[in-house]
């Protein structure tokens, strides 16, 4: 006779192949998106038309996110997938090709929404930071309207007008910081992170941005990468690095360490939200975070520099 507890293992696995039932066309589509600068836009194009699940948590860090085997079973349940792509979620790419496979339409958002000349690559590999740039990301939204429209024709109105609606907010917030970004210095544009993460957003905002670790977070920056980095600071007197919420504190360190020692008061300028919203909750409150951190600590000895809420 079978174990009592394996009983019970083998009812729970029936249990939960038994959950693909047929979509009838009243049902909600399950929308699973991988991070939260994607979800939140698509619970807010969707409304009541579709539930939207985000995989990654609000403080991790998407390129070591390895699936286990209930968030595989998430994304097979799904109706529709919404991933960033250009390698960010990097341990799920597997996993998202068997999801597709498997017949559940996956779409890779980033990639989507690129134009061909937008796209910022470090050689060989691609950067996945988009979001950063809002006056691309913006263009998600729609993304998301005509995805949802496919499986909710009925409601293409009003996906359409939130997604206007969305798209209309985040272009003015990117205004606003273009205009906040325009009163600083020249001499006090350069932006010098955990990661890589802000190309799209020194591009967009014509800050010279440096990385103390690469486009991904998978390797450690190298010691002489770190004195590379030092001697731009002493040189170029840099006031500011800052730690990403998502980053391990000890590169930072060992650069205003680097830095001190050679009598370049280095400051840690503050904690920027690069990968997950973190404590700043959502998409766009991790932009606007971002913004405020970084004119507060780059406009150091340049007072007029506000950021315009
Ligand atoms: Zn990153």
């Amino acid at each position: 006779m079978a174990h009592p507890k394996l009983l019970l293992c083998l009812s729970a696995l029936a249990l939960s192949c038994s959950g693909s039932d047929p979509a009838s066309a009243d049902r909600q589509p399950r929308v699973v998106c991988t991070t939260a600068m994607i979800g939140d836009l698509a619970r807010e194009v969707a409304g009541d038309t579709a539930s939207v699940t985000t995989l990654f948590g609000p403080d991790m860090d998407p390129h070591l996110f390895r699936p286990t085997r209930d968030d595989v079973k998430v994304l097979m349940g799904a109706d529709l997938v919404l991933y960033n792509g250009l390698h960010l979620e990097g341990y799920l790419t597997e996993a998202l090709e068997r999801v597709g496979a498997s017949g559940v339409e996956v779409v890779a958002v980033a990639e989507q929404v690129l134009l061909e000349d937008e796209l910022i690559s470090d050689g060989a590999a691609p950067d996945p930071h988009v979001w950063m740039d809002p006056s691309i990301w913006s263009r998600v939204p729609a993304l998301i309207a005509g995805e949802l429209t496919e499986r909710r024709p009925d409601d293409a109105t009003a996906l359409s007008a939130r997604a206007t609606t969305m798209t209309a907010r985040l272009t003015r917030a990117d205004q606003r910081f273009e205009a906040s970004f325009a009163e600083l210095p020249r001499a006090h544009r350069v932006l010098l992170t955990a990661h890589d993460a802000f190309q799209y957003f020194g591009r967009r905002y014509d800050l010279e941005v440096r990385g103390i670790q690469g486009v991904s977070t998978t390797s450690e920056a190298s010691l002489s990468h770190i004195e590379a980095l030092v001697e731009i600071v002493v040189e170029r007197q840099i006031p500011a690095v800052f730690f990403e919420s998502t980053v391990s504190e000890r590169s930072v360190k060992a650069l205003v360490e680097g830095a001190r020692a050679l009598g370049q008061d280095l400051q840690i300028g503050g904690v920027l939200h690069a990968d997950a919203p973190g404590s700043a909750e959502t998409y766009e409150g991790m932009l606007a975070s971002n913004v405020k951190t970084i004119l507060g600590a780059l406009s150091v000895g340049f007072a007029d520099a506000e950021v315009t809420r």
